[in-house]
Order: structure tokens, then sequence, then C-alpha cells
């Protein structure tokens, strides 16, 4: 029997159907059936995750999330994840709601980066994610150094995933514009760039540059997958 997988998800809907999709997919391509793990989806109401990150009330968001995993563990999820990089900022504060475990987007993420044998790579997110420092800290753990975009970068890669992306708006000025911040991270010294924000991969895709990327929904998904098939 396969492990249930919890998701926390809806931030945005757009990624979360990736993660449902790259779950199913995944398991039929690599095992030729439709026998893929129970997936359980907490879609939670995306507003809220906009304003209080805005508002500073990260207090707000642990407490609701972790409100929301309670729900998916008495469901009966075996595990469970955040389906988005930016919430990971208050993933232990979810993780200490629950007697389940999470499976951290963070970890994966790094897992995939030591495998490439990476030690310096750009990371494109939400201000907060590029902005804090649960990211930098997470991969320095690993060995690994991260670098963000400059100011005016950081500002656009911000604007597309909350005006455009979490809205399912997928728009070639903007993946051009995404190009060229990746190779001004490579300029810089990045030797992959990882796509910390789950919608970025609806935009920008190994077509677009000769430099690694990070899938970050992705890897988290497979992750997902592996932890639940064994
Ligand atoms: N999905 C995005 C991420 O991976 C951003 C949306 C959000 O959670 O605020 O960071």
């Amino acid at each position: 029997m396969h492990k249930k997988i919890g998701i926390l998800g809806g931030m945005s809907p757009e990624s979360t159907i990736e993660y449902y999709q790259t779950i199913t997919h995944q398991y039929t391509d690599r095992f030729g059936d439709y026998g893929y793990p129970e997936i359980l989806i907490y879609s939670v109401s995306f507003q809220a995750y906009v304003d209080w990150p805005n508002q500073g009330r990260w207090d707000l968001v642990a407490q609701d999330l972790g409100r929301a995993a309670q729900q998916l563990e008495a469901a009966g999820a075996d595990f469970i994840l955040i389906a988005t990089n930016t919430m990971h900022i208050v993933f232990d504060d979810v993780q200490a709601a629950v007697n389940v475990p999470m499976l951290n987007l963070l970890t994966t993420v790094a897992d995939a980066i030591a495998a490439q044998g990476l030690t310096t790579v750009g990371l494109l997110g939400t201000r907060f994610t590029m902005e804090k420092s649960f990211y930098p800290d997470a991969l320095a753990r690993r060995g690994i150094s991260v670098l963000v975009p400059e100011t005016d970068d950081r500002a656009v890669v911000n604007r597309v995933i909350y005006d455009e992306l979490v809205a399912g708006q997928v728009k070639d000025d903007s993946r051009t514009r995404f190009a060229a911040i990746i190779e001004r991270l490579a300029a810089r010294g990045a030797q992959g760039v990882i796509l910390g924000c789950t919608e970025i991969p609806l935009l920008v895709s190994q077509n677009d540059t000769t430099l690694p990327l990070f899938d970050t929904t992705r890897i988290h998904a497979e992750a997902a997958l592996n932890l639940a098939i064994t």
C-alpha cells in the first residue's frame, strides 16, 4: 500500500495543479498503470496568503497552515507537503502542529543541486523567498551558496509571479525578461538557477537557457511520489 499524500495547496492553484499532474503522470510513466498513491489536497483561500506576508503577519500564516495541516492529518494523510516555496518560511511551525512527517521542499531541492555537484546557484522567487534568509540558510547547510537578482530584477520577478503567474497568465515578454535575469545571474557566477517559486516553471523551462535549472515544483512533487511508494 502506498502512503497517502497530503498537499497544502492553493498557493496558488496554478502550481497545485502541477503537483497533482506530476505525481500521477510520473507514476504512470514509471510503472505503466494507474496505481498512483491517494492524494488529499487542502486548497486554501489564497488572498489571505498574499495579504498576511505583505503585512508581516507570518504568525497568521503559520497558524492557518497549521490548522489546514491538521485537517489533512485527520483525513488520513501519511505525510504532508507545502506546495509553495515561500510558505516554507513557517515550515517548522506547521510541522509542530501535526504528528505526521512533512516533506520539506528545501531539502529536496538541496539534494537535487548537490547531486549535480553545484556549489553556487541563483534563486528566483517571490520577494520573500529572495530576500529572507530561509533559502540561503537551508542550502548553506549543504555547502551551497545562493545568489539573488539585483533590486530591479527582484521587483520584476516578484511582480510577474503575483500579477501574472498566479492568475495563470504566461506572457512571452515576461519569459524574455526572466531569461535575461538568469543570464545576469550566470555572469555573476551562478552555475545553475533555482526556479524557487512553484509557478515559475509555467513560464521558464530548460529550453530558455543553457544554465541548469532546478524546477522546484517537479523536484518536490517527484520526491513526494518517491516517498509515497516506498
Ligand atoms: N507559489 C509561490 C512559491 O512557490 C508563491 C505563492 C505564495 O505561496 O505566496 O513561492
